[in-house]
């Protein structure tokens, strides 16, 4: 049977870093599902929809034309042919994308596309619902967790131009935002191994990661 590892976790809890880690480690692919619902949502904003409203989001949920890469060393995607790779990681983007991924036609839409993709051979798939809709019978659930002191600080480094206080206010809104939407809210699977990285170095977390593979 294939060898699905769950990652899932809220941003900044050291989700990506860790689960392209692991693929690498074990030469498996690696699925980034987050990255699919800001492709969308970089979509519905180019073409000028409201993302504000679910009704015009769900109106044009099937048009945009995905592509996503599954290489650890670099996942690769475009929307309708375009490398929006730098494009999905922009302060408008991530505001957006809670509001885009609430609709239930968005996420219909892209659980097909990861089940597909997941349906392929082994992986390592990122997000907030693998272990619980996406790929309930995976046999490796991670739930990573950290303080949002410890996220805010990972955030603000990633991101030019911003200070920890305000990454730390606007993950709290999508935070409650992705745990509260009525579709597949963000809540841990019953049976997920939960990682606190706090403390954590990246090489501890992969190496524990790992360990949890192995059992
Ligand atoms: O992981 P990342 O921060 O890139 O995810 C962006 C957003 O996409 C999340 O805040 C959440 O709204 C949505 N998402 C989701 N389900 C997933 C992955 C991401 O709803 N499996």
């Amino acid at each position: 049977t294939a060898l699905v590892v769950a990652m899932d976790g809220p941003s900044g809890s050291g989700k990506s870093s860790a689960s392209r880690g692991v693929a690498r480690a074990l030469g498996l692919r690696y699925l980034d599902t987050g990255a699919m619902y800001r492709a969308i949502t970089w979509w519905m904003r180019e073409h000028g929809v409201d993302t504000g409203d679910p009704a015009a989001v769900a109106a044009r949920a099937a048009d945009p034309v995905l592509q996503i890469g599954t290489d650890p060393a670099a996942p690769g995607i475009t929307v309708d042919g375009v490398d929006v790779a730098a494009a999905i990681r922009t302060t408008e983007v991530t505001s957006a994308v809670s509001a885009v991924s609430a609709v239930p036609e968005v996420r219909a839409r892209l659980v097909a596309e990861q089940r597909a993709v997941i349906g392929a051979g082994d992986i390592v798939v990122e997000g907030r619902d693998i272990g619980t809709v996406v790929a309930p019978e995976a046999p490796v659930k991670v739930y990573l967790t950290a303080s949002p002191e410890a996220r805010a600080r990972r955030r603000s480094a990633e991101l030019a131009g911003t200070t920890v206080e305000a990454q730390r206010a606007a993950m709290a809104r999508r935070d409650a935002l992705d745990s509260t939407r009525k579709a597949d809210p963000l809540v841990m699977a019953a049976d997920a191994v939960e990682v606190d990285t706090t403390e954590m170095t990246l090489d501890e977390v992969v190496a524990e990661v790992l360990r949890l593979v192995k059992e």
